[in-house]
């Protein structure tokens, strides 16, 4: 079941904002390789970091690391570019929380509480760790993997039926 994550309140238990942290706060967004590695093993120790990773999908945060995903893998698990325009990348998305491959993620529509403009939304939901976000470009991306996965089968079964067929003629 996919709950928003409008409410900040995690914010306050996160390991990234205790005083003993605050001087790590460059390597969130750093450019090095080891810097980055630091910051995404510090989300690992998180007690927030399934909130994190959750609020920064719903919110598009397409630079820095959140919950122990950096700009990259949170890109694609939008299917976005570094624009933050729609686009379908080489690989899909996989669970951005415990990896968890595309065809094991389901997509819904649900009711967004107290929902306003909005009063519906595409989920994606874990069949594997149940975290889920809202997100029509992940939904759409999903989808999309999922047919092209369908057809690639039905394409198998045909040829397979081919091939028996002209076995069966030429015995
Ligand atoms: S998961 Fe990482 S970025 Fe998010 S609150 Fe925790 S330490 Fe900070
Ligand atoms: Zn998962």
């Amino acid at each position: 079941m996919w709950n928003p994550a409008d409410n900040l309140k995690w914010q306050k238990d996160a390991e990234c904002a205790k005083p003993a942290n605050k001087k790590y706060v460059d390597w969130f967004f750093s450019k090095k390789p080891e810097e980055k590695y630091a910051a995404k093993n510090l989300c690992y120790s998180c007690p927030v970091r399934s909130e994190c990773l959750q609020w920064s999908l719903e919110n598009k945060q397409i630079w820095g690391v959140w919950g122990g995903k950096d700009e990259v893998e949170i890109r694609r698990t939008l299917s976005v570019s570094y624009k933050g325009e729609e686009a379908r990348r080489r690989r899909y998305p996989n669970c951005p929380y415990c990896n968890a491959r595309p065809f094991q993620l389901e997509t819904r529509i649900e009711n967004v509480p107290g929902g306003g403009r909005w009063k519906t939304a595409k989920v994606v939901v874990c069949s594997e760790c149940n975290f889920s976000w809202r997100s029509r470009t992940s939904v759409n991306a999903i989808e999309a993997y999922k047919q092209m996965r369908s057809d690639r089968i039905a394409r198998r079964e045909r040829d397979k039926t081919k091939r028996r067929r002209t076995r069966k003629k030429a015995t």
